[in-house]
Parts: C-alpha cells; sequence; structure tokens
C-alpha cells in the first residue's frame, strides 16, 4: 500500500537489541484501493524482555492528511501575505518618488522665490506655499512611516541616545510654536546622582521624532496662558520615563482607546485646530519599534500626560560621539575659493534648473549639467568636476550602474559623488553609500543642504604665499 516513492528499505541493524524505548517516527504516503493518496504518520516502540532483547515492535499510525493539507493551506496564505506586502511596499516606494518629484519644484522654486524682493503679499502668498508644501511633505512621509512599520520594513537603529541633549534639542525646536501659542514650554535637566548624561537605548531620529509629535500636541490641545513641561523620571526596572504634561483641554476616557486609531482626531475635526490624525498612531508605533511604551493620563478639562519609557542604558557611555552638532557644520567657511566645478545629472528639468539657480547664490561654483548617464560620464572625464551629484532615474542608465562605472574609472573615481533621489528608502541609501557615495539627499531638497554641499567641497584657494 505504501506510496513507491516512500518505499525505503528498513537499514539491517535498525532495532539493536538493548535500544530499550528507542521510537522510529516517519511519514509515509499510502495509495488506497480506490487510488486515493493519504498521509499516515507512525510512531514506532521497540519492546524488549528482561534481558534487553527486542520482542516486539508497537507501533500507532495515524492519518494525517488532513493536518497536512491545513498545513499547506497555512503555508500558501503566509507566502501570499509576503507577496501582498512585497507588492504594497514597492507601491509605496514608487508613491513616495511620485510625489515627491513635483514637490521638489514647489518647495525648491518657493524657497528661492523667498529669497528675492518681494512685496508684503507677495510673502505671504510665497509663505502659504511653502507652509502648505511642508504640510503636504510632512503627511507623505508619515504615511509612509505607518505603512513601513506595517509591512514590517521600517529600518531602527537602536543606539545610546543622550536624553538630556536630545531633550533641549526638542525644547529648543518647539520654543517659538510654543512662544507663538502663548505657551510656556519648560523642562527639567536630567542629573541623576551626579551623572549629567543618561543614555537610553533608541533611535535618535526617531525619538526625536517622537517628542516633536507629543510636545507639538501638548501645545496644539492647550490653551494661552498654560504650561507644557518635559521632565525624565528613572524607573526601578530599568527604564527611562519621559514626561510631556500639559495643561491643556484634556482627553475623555472614553475616547482613550481610540487615541493611536489612524485618522482619529476625536472630535477635533470640527473645530479649528489643524491636524490629520496620524501623529500619535505613527508616535504610537514608533515607540513600539524601538521596544519602549507609550502611555497616557488624561483628565478631561484639566490636561493630558503622555510618557514614553525606554530601556535605559546601564552605565552612561561617554566614549559614543556627542551627536554632531548641526550648527557647526552650518557655518560657512570664508575662505576665499577658486572656481569649483559641479556636474549634475538628472533629468528631470525643473530638478536641473533649481540646482542650478541654487548654485548662483555661490559665485564660485559653475554648473554643468547632464540629461543622461552616458553623456553624465563622458562629461565627468572631460571636465573634472569637483563634485558630481547624480539622480537614480536616468532615461538610459540606472544611476547605481552610473556610480558604479564612475567608481572603476581612474579619472573620476575620486570625484565626490552626492546621491540626489526622490526615494526616501533608507536601505537603498546606505547601499549606494557603501557602493561609494558620498552621501545621500532626498528630495524635495532643501536649498540649505544643498548649499552646505557646495561649501563643503569647495576647492580652496591654494595661498600665493606658500
Ligand atoms: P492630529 O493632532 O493631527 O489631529 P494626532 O494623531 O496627533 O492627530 O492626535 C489625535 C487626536 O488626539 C487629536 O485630534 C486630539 O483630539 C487628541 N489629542 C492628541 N494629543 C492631545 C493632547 N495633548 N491633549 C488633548 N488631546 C489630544
Amino acid at each position: 500500500m505504501i506510496h513507491p516513492e516512500d518505499v525505503t528499505p528498513i537499514p539491517a541493524g535498525y532495532w539493536n537489541p538493548g535500544d530499550v524505548g528507542l521510537a522510529a517516527e516517519m511519514e509515509v504516503r499510502i495509495v488506497r484501493a480506490d487510488g486515493e493518496v493519504r498521509w499516515l504518520r507512525s510512531i514506532s516502540n521497540a519492546i524488549t524482555d528482561a534481558q534487553g532483547v527486542v520482542i516486539r515492535v508497537a507501533s500507532t499510525v495515524e492519518d494525517i492528511t488532513d493536518r497536512n493539507t491545513a498545513q499547506a493551506a497555512v503555508r500558501a496564505a503566509h507566502l501570499d501575505a509576503a507577496r501582498a506586502n512585497t507588492a504594497k511596499s514597492e507601491f509605496l516606494s514608487r508613491m513616495s518618488h511620485e510625489l515627491r518629484t513635483p514637490l521638489n519644484a514647489v518647495l525648491g522654486f518657493g524657497q528661492l522665490l523667498e529669497l528675492e524682493s518681494l512685496s508684503e503679499s507677495q510673502q505671504q502668498a510665497v509663505g502659504h506655499i511653502l507652509r502648505g508644501g511642508r504640510h503636504l511633505l510632512t503627511l507623505i512621509d508619515d504615511v509612509l512611516d505607518i505603512s513601513r512599520i506595517e509591512t514590517d520594513r521600517l529600518d531602527v537603529s537602536l543606539e545610546p541616545v543622550a536624553i538630556g541633549a536630545l531633550i533641549a534639542d526638542v525644547v529648543g525646536l518647539m520654543q517659538p510654536t510654543a512662544s507663538a501659542a502663548g505657551i510656556e514650554l519648560g523642562h527639567d535637566r536630567p542629573q541623576y546622582g551626579g551623572v549629567a548624561s543618561i543614555h537610553v537605548r533608541a533611535d535618535r531620529r526617531r525619538l526625536q521624532q517622537v517628542l516633536l509629535n507629543l510636545v507639538s500636541n501638548a501645545i496644539k490641545y492647550n490653551r494661552p496662558g498654560r504650561r507644557v513641561d518635559l521632565s525624565t523620571n528613572m524607573l526601578e526596572e530599568g527604564r527611562l520615563e519621559i514626561r510631556i504634561a500639559d495643561t491643556g483641554i484634556g482627553i475623555r476616557a472614553e475616547d482613550i482607546p481610540r487615541l493611536f486609531t489612524p485618522f482619529e482626531r476625536l472630535g477635533q475635526e470640527i473645530t479649528d485646530i489643524e491636524g490629520v490624525g496620524i501623529g500619535l498612531a505613527l508616535t504610537h508605533r514608533l515607540v513600539t519599534v524601538m521596544q519602549g511604551e507609550l502611555r497616557v493620563e488624561s483628565v478631561f478639562g484639566q490636561g493630558s500626560t503622555f510618557s514614553v519609557l525606554l530601556p535605559l542604558l546601564a552605565s552612561p557611555v561617554s566614549y559614543f560621539p556627542a551627536n554632531i552638532d548641526e550648527a557647526a557644520l552650518e557655518t560657512s567657511t570664508d575662505v576665499t575659493t577658486s572656481e569649483s566645478r559641479l556636474l549634475y545629472i538628472d533629468d528631470n528639468r525643473s530638478n536641473l534648473e533649481l540646482i542650478t539657480r541654487i548654485a548662483i547664490h555661490r559665485p564660485n561654483w559653475t554648473v554643468t549639467t547632464a540629461v543622461e548617464g552616458g553623456h553624465g560620464l563622458d562629461l565627468a572625464r572631460t571636465m573634472k568636476p569637483t563634485l558630481i551629484m547624480l539622480d537614480l532615474h536616468l532615461p538610459d542608465m540606472r544611476g547605481a550602474d552610473v556610480l558604479r562605472a564612475l567608481q572603476a574609472d581612474p579619472l573620476t573615481s575620486r570625484v565626490p559623488v552626492i546621491i540626489v533621489s526622490a526615494d526616501a528608502n533608507t536601505e537603498q541609501a546606505s547601499r549606494l553609500q557603501a557602493a561609494g557615495a558620498l552621501r545621500y539627499r532626498t528630495k524635495p531638497v532643501n536649498i540649505s543642504e544643498i548649499l552646505h554641499d557646495l561649501d563643503e567641497q569647495a576647492v580652496p584657494v591654494t595661498s600665493s604665499l606658500s
């Protein structure tokens, strides 16, 4: 009855006398008289006499066909889900690219207009365009982040984060918003047992995003003249609690379970407080991905306290470099520079014009542009650029291949390459950086970042005295 493919001879000496309790297990197919194939699982035990000689074999045989069919269905469902996840993620990456490209033009040219001498009403109009554009950009980023978390594609890098410095940064960033809303924003300086620098394990950028979200809500859902306070608290179980307490409008107890549901605004949609209702949904997911916990306490009409609980690092780690001081990077060198040459390879006309017009603000730079990878490579070999900026979607070749060709040619291999792409995909960014790119900038480009890149890479004048 055993299916011909499953017939295997039992090896000689299989039931060794003396192997008390030895059990053999196998799964085989059988073919029934009517031709139906079924799976059987048998477990056999050797039974021995007092001298340890095998005298009998006892077997249990079970029909496992239905169980196997069910397992196969589960496996197929997992596979389908994985495929659907991949499709969703590809769709998101594509969408992100398609939405960012036009936004690049809106925000880029808006920022340029802002630098011109404009009438007051023109300034206001540009202000509206930029605020609207930035709002849209945050929205795209938040929706993408939520989807990435749901498809398990959000990468966080957990590392020691100095919490005191981070809180000071967050307070600094939110101070103008708080003042504009007439809210007092305060924070304590964590100083436990004289140790100035307390570290938690988190992703610094993501934790900053979480705190900015919570503080921004605490200011928004508040009343002029009231307060928002950030404080920290060491918990006994080795976690640090970061509390954001407001004396605002509070949340009804029955609304709290819906707080982290995307697009749920708990009635605020009828007020004129701006919002979309995804900030807290994202915040909650981000905290969970960082292996932390988000808690809420609120008294309706009196205020709310949101707490982020994160694993505390056992001892303060001073050997980790302090977070790079962005302000220090921004300082523009007043070193006079000789002519520096930028080669910008991108097929999108408005991007080409944007970068060219940004570079006008740095007269020591000249810009050459190419709309195709092949032409870009030719130019790179002949014009010996100081810096190359490279888009990834080119009509004739992939940006990654252009990068590879640049690296492979001794004429161009030493020229720094900055990728400028609409794909906000961190995995791709690290891959290209590993492949030799200096940096990865996402569109919409930030004018100050591009100016920073130009200042950093500019050729310094060699002093005529030396
Ligand atoms: P948004 O602020 O864009 O509406 P969030 O996801 O950040 O979205 O918040 C969801 C809802 O939770 C808000 O619409 C508001 O009703 C409520 N909420 C959030 N934070 C607070 C707070 N600190 N005090 C009172 N209500 C809050």
